[in-house]
């Protein structure tokens, strides 16, 4: 998903991360720059007197650890770890903080997730009224604006189906409107911006998608997955400098969500280039790219492919996937099912099994790893058995092929990851029971099949490595909240009480495994991250709150402290 627009008005907070206090003032203080010791064994930086989670089996808690340069040099006990300070080390006295790991977000979509920094965002309004209002609001305080664009409504706004143009001309009439909903899978646009797109009754539906048309056949404003390209390929896009100060924004926000990783799930050639060198001028993030999946990978898409791999091996970003879309999404009955959805329909998967085992092949066998959106059982099943095949064809091991958001998959079906070595890449939000959850995306499924859908524990008792994501934007990338939602199963509010589902929460320290080792894995990349372990690279986090001890509907209220990456801060609170 990466969408456009022509928000130039930075938010507040955009601005404050820019400019703010803490990572810059922090990376230029001279105690922060590792320093030439004479003797190996003396650390630039010691943490004392903490609760340090490891994320190791072996020995999970320590009370302090060591960096030398860019890398953890020991972990142990406050007295084991003074043993490596000399003159000129820096000792942090933690007073109890909890440290973990720096989070790892499994799949998110670092653009479009900074511009949701700053645009207009429709989340939590889950009733027509409070939709409406804050579009109008929007609007009027960007008057300027050619187009009103935003994003994250809630298909619960709309108890009587989808949304209509009539509905939004009553709110903006006199320029083009486009609001994508919450999944990024179906668009709303106003008549002006169904004008512009030429879209009318004789408009054909595109491959993939549909054009939602009224009982007289006229197109009521609503667009279905690749129908919405009819009005967002008019979408003013940002331009290159608008993007880089965005996604430096989006940088310093996740570095102040104690992320250290990311895994950005697909992206072009273009907007690699700009990801590399924002990243080389604000160093406070590591990012694990997949490439946009060809759907016919002849030898010159693979070698042009090859050349980003070779170019992007090591460092803060690294290319090593190609990511594509099975199906859709359940709210508009687009993932693929074996069974129909009540009121008919099994879905639109992409692709034949025919087309997918010969793409997932080629890669496979060319050293990919692929990462393939499936939310419908049988999209889940196709994806699965895709990998299994080529790995049988190709007599490949170890590519640790990746199924993303996995909602819905056959319980018979969850063994089959562990024993083909496929990562179930899940969203720890996805199961966010707010309205929009309970009200449209449980009916949407059906009461029996909804109970096997994001099912962790399942997931984890059926010995997969589960890797958790964000899915940034469609919800928040910060990692306490996403832990909050896979341990409690309640809304911030508590609701509804128990959880929904309550059978399959986890532990605070299961979820965080997730976030940090698990993932880790999924990026080819646990020998050098993902537990704080000597030798390892010094990317962690000190939090508010002891994840492991604090109660589990205070787990949201968690700020990250401090974040340090490769022994450097990114962040730094103002109370640390
Ligand atoms: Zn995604």
């Amino acid at each position: 998903m990466s969408r456009r627009v022509t928000f130039l008005v930075a938010a507040a907070l955009a601005a404050s991360l820019a400019n703010g206090a803490g990572p810059e003032r922090n990376e230029a203080k001279p105690a922060q720059a590792p320093q030439k010791l004479d003797r190996a064994g003396q650390a630039d930086r010691i943490f004392v007197n903490g609760r340090v989670w490891t994320g190791e089996p072996g020995r999970p808690l320590a009370e302090a650890l060591a960096v030398r340069g860019t890398t953890i040099l020991a972990v142990g006990s406050s007295a084991d770890v003074r043993g490596h300070s000399a003159k000129g080390t820096e000792v942090v006295d933690l007073r109890g903080r909890f440290v973990a790991p720096g989070f790892i977000d499994g799949h998110l979509h670092l653009l479009g997730g900074s511009l949701s920094l700053e645009e207009l965002r429709l989340d939590d309004a889950f009733t027509f009224a409070a939709l409406t209002g804050r579009v109008r609001d929007w609007a009027a305080a960007h008057p300027d604006a050619h187009w009103v664009t935003g994003e994250g409504w809630a298909y619960a706004a709309f108890p009587a189906g989808l949304p209509s143009r009539a509905q939004l001309d009553a709110v903006v009439a006199n320029r083009p409107a486009w609001l994508v909903s919450y999944d990024g899978h179906t668009g709303w646009a106003n008549s002006m911006a169904l004008r512009l797109a030429s879209v009318t009754r004789e408009t054909k539906d595109p491959a993939g998608g549909e054009i939602v048309r009224d009982e007289k056949g006229e197109p009521t404003g609503a667009l279905k997955e690749s129908a919405m390209d009819l009005v967002e390929r008019l979408v003013p896009k940002l331009l290159p400098h608008e993007k880089e100060r965005v996604l430096r924004n989006g940088i310093a926000q996740a570095a102040a969500w104690g992320l250290t990783s990311v895994h950005q799930a697909g992206i072009d050639a273009e907007e690699l280039e700009l990801l590399a060198s924002v990243l080389e001028a604000v160093p406070r993030l590591r990012v694990y790219a997949a490439l946009d999946i060809e759907r016919d990978p002849t030898p010159d898409a693979l070698a042009r492919q090859e050349e980003l791999r070779r170019r992007f091996s090591e460092g803060r970003l690294r290319v090593g996937a190609v990511k594509g879309y099975v199906d859709g999404v359940v709210e508009a009955k687009t993932a693929a099912m074996f069974e129909p959805y009540p009121g008919g329909g099994t879905g639109l998967p992409n692709w034949t099994q025919e087309e997918l085992d010969r793409a997932v092949a080629a890669y496979d066998q060319a050293g990919w790893q692929v990462m393939l959106h499936a939310i419908g059982d049988r999209g889940i099943d196709m994806a699965l058995t895709a990998f299994e095949r080529a790995a049988r064809a190709n007599g490949t091991t170890g590519r640790r092929h990746r199924v993303e958001h996995m909602e819905v998959a056959r319980t018979a079906d969850l063994p089959r990851f562990k024993a083909a070595g496929v990562i179930a890449s899940t969203q720890a939000m996805f199961p966010y029971p707010n309205q929009n959850h309970l009200g449209v995306y449980v009916p949407t499924l059906g009461p029996e099949r909804a109970r096997r859908a994001m099912a962790f524990k399942a997931i984890d008792d059926a010995g997969a490595v589960q890797s958790f994501g964000s899915d940034w934007p469609v919800f928040t990338a910060e990692v306490v909240r996403g832990i909050a939602c896979a341990v409690t199963r309640t809304t911030v509010e508590g609701t509804p009480a128990g959880g929904w589902e309550p059978s399959q929460r986890l532990t605070a320290e299961a979820a965080l495994r997730h976030f940090t080792r698990d993932a880790a894995f999924a990026e080819h990349a646990e020998t050098t991250k993902g537990t704080l372990t000597p030798g390892k690279l010094a990317d962690f986090v000190v939090l508010s709150q002891d994840l492991l001890a604090v109660a589990p509907e205070r787990i949201k209220d968690t700020k990250a402290l401090l974040t340090v990456l490769g022994g450097h801060d990114t962040w730094r609170a103002k109370e640390f």
